[in-house]
């Protein structure tokens, strides 16, 4: 899956197959970037002269980064001037489709292929629908309920492997006969890679994805193409392959390097708490014979049956000795560290 996705985002137009919020309205990136603003401001504090990372992993067409540094722009031009870009992204064909998107701003921008070649220093790395992105691994429970079977493609088809194995991520979950387990260590070692940093260097880090709280069973792959639902293993390379994140593990992930982590809370609340509605207000005042297009947009952002629920969104804050001014990020209620859910 891994290399059928890289595939993926370098030959086609992600964007024809699926859309993601901040391609629904400008609204998502711009309460984004007033989330970077506030943490940014907490985490220079005390260091009036110095520079902001400002990082983003999977950013697709650039449209969130555009949105964040407008707004970033116009409230916080201090921070602003002492902003540089690191984008993680592996397609070299939407790093293309970025560079232009973000030529206008004047910051510099450097291309990473992975978290660790950012530079060393305070940083604000966001993420949306890039967890999701990442290769999963599915098991099976085995027959006996004594262990899992692993289910992977072989020769163009999903097989089930003959061992029976107990991957350490599943420790302590006892399988029923039949029961799919999905886990994916490429998330939860990114989340781990960006809570060591932040252990390391003061930061803030936000995941937006969709996915459940806490652990669940079930087969949640998804390829879609042409904004259809396709078999995973049509040609590899042509579909965008998915799987849903689990917040409860990338939590764990997080948690034990000793980072401070809040949520997941659903992205309605988080939107909401951010200024979803009121924003939304002031653009259908800017633009009355827009108003109906800004007010699907949002409920599409925020409604319970649409995006609202079943995207979440979790964030992690450097312990409080090297990021003291800052007790809770932006939209996650004071005190609400992981586990007690709003
Ligand atoms: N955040 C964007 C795009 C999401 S699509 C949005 O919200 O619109 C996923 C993005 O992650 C794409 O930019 C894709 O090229 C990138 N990506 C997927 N797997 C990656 C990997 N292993 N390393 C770096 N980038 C990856």
């Amino acid at each position: 899956m891994a290399r059928a996705n890289a595939a993926y985002y370098a030959r086609r137009d992600p964007f024809a197959d699926f859309i993601t919020a901040p391609e629904i309205s400008q609204i998502f990136g711009e309460l984004l970037g007033a989330w970077c603003a506030v943490t940014g401001r907490g985490l220079l504090k005390g260091n009036a002269g110095g520079d902001l990372l400002l990082a983003e992993a999977g950013p697709g067409r650039g449209t969130l980064m555009v949105d964040m540094l407008r707004v970033l722009s116009r409230v916080a031009p201090d921070l602003f001037a002492r902003l540089s870009v690191h984008l993680i992204e592996n397609s070299p064909r939407l790093r293309e489709v970025q560079k232009a998107s973000l030529k206008r701003f004047g910051v510099p921008v450097t291309w990473h292929e992975t978290l660790a070649s950012i530079p060393r220093g305070p940083m604000v790395l966001v993420a949306n629908e890039f967890l999701d992105a990442l290769p999963i691994r599915q098991f099976v429970g085995a027959e006996t309920g004594a262990g899992w079977r692993e289910h992977f493609v072989r020769d163009g088809a999903f097989v089930l492997s003959d061992a029976v194995v107990s991957p350490p991520e599943l420790a302590g979950r006892v399988p029923e006969p039949g029961e799919i387990a999905e886990i994916c260590p490429a998330a939860c070692g990114f989340v781990q890679d960006v809570s060591r940093r932040l252990c390391d260097a003061p930061g803030a880090a936000l995941f937006v994805d969709y996915g459940t709280a806490t652990t669940a069973s079930g087969d949640t792959l998804q390829a879609l193409r042409d904004g259809q639902p396709v078999s995973p293993l049509v040609e590899p390379g042509t579909a965008d392959l998915t799987a849903h994140v689990d917040f409860e593990a990338a939590a764990g992930a997080a948690m034990a390097t000793g980072v401070r982590c809040f949520g997941p809370v659903e992205q309605g609340a988080l939107l909401i708490a951010l200024g979803a509605v009121e924003r939304a207000r002031a653009l259908c005042a800017a633009a009355p014979d827009q108003a109906n297009t800004i007010r699907t947009a949002l409920d599409r952002l925020i409604g319970p049956e649409r995006m609202g629920r079943l995207f979440r969104a979790l964030a992690l804050l450097s312990p409080a000795r090297l990021a003291p001014d800052l007790v809770a990020p932006p939209g996650f209620p004071d005190g609400t560290p992981y586990g007690e859910k709003p």
